[in-house]
């Protein structure tokens, strides 16, 4: 007699095959047929292969019709037409899949919500982990962790689509002082993205190179709600009231998605 899982359960063995990954991003699958496991996976299990690839390889083309497959992370896309191998949403699409419950959303941002869209469009369905099964496989995919909640100083590659992405800078996890940050507006062709923050809040900090150049917050002019950044230049947020400011820089900008550091300061 095979044991029969819940759907909660399969996404539980699904975020437990994503923590044996010792790599980013973190990718766990099961493919299942009425709550019977046929086959896990994960990413690195074979080297180079998706989490989704390993899972189904491991049974026959035949087994793989009408199963349903959990996976932590959206299944990739096709990127451009000479990709060697074909993407795991293609693979899911031939292998005859009935339903894929997903994890999480890619954050990045040339592959966000496209895998998911590729299943619906070929009439799969699709759904979602539970809510608080979603926060445990965002806290553990990336490697910069959950990706719209910073924590004092850091470092964390996140996507810059349509209108931005809201990110909450906490100045750490015991103190609760919060300051909002966005990002938009990310022109990768002129090297340029836009930081946004609460009204006047933003100032440039021209000149400086690194956090520790600044030795006071305060002596930059000129602040608005947006500053215009291109790599390497560190803008300050400091909304009316704060109690803390927040550093940021830009490290790197790629076509959807940005890496920043930032860090709290107090104020004197
Ligand atoms: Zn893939």
């Amino acid at each position: 007699m095979k044991k029969i899982y819940s759907k909660s359960d399969l996404m539980k063995i699904a975020v437990e095959e994503h923590l044996k990954c010792n790599e980013f991003p973190r990718v766990g699958v099961v493919v299942a047929r009425d709550g019977v496991i046929l086959s896990t996976g994960y990413r690195g299990e074979v080297p180079g292969l998706h989490a989704e690839r390993v899972a189904l390889q491991k049974i026959s083309k035949e087994e793989r019709i009408g199963t349903e497959v959990f996976t932590t992370l959206e299944p990739c896309v096709c990127l451009h037409e000479e990709q060697s191998v074909e993407s795991c949403s293609d693979l899911i699409v031939a292998s005859g899949v009935v339903e894929v419950v997903i994890g999480v959303l890619d954050p990045n941002g040339t592959i966000y919500s496209q895998g998911y869209r590729r299943l619906l469009d070929n009439n799969i369905s699709v759904s979602f982990f539970t809510r608080k099964l979603r926060e445990a496989v965002e806290e553990e995919t990336f490697e910069y962790g959950q990706i719209d909640r910073v924590y004092g100083s850091g470092k964390r590659r996140v996507p810059v689509l349509h209108s931005g992405l809201k990110i909450s800078v906490q100045f750490n996890k015991s103190d609760s002082r919060t300051i909002q940050i966005s990002w938009g507006t990310l022109q990768f062709n002129h090297g340029i993205v836009d930081l946004h923050g609460p009204s006047g809040s933003v100032v440039v900090a021209s000149g400086a190179r690194k956090f520790s150049d600044i030795t006071d917050p305060e002596v930059f002019r000129f602040s608005s709600h947006v500053a215009r950044l291109s790599k390497g230049q560190i803008a300050i947020v400091q909304p009316a009231g704060a109690t803390f400011c927040v550093l940021v820089k830009v490290l790197d900008l790629f076509k959807n998605d940005i890496i920043f550091q930032w860090e709290v300061r107090n104020i004197k």
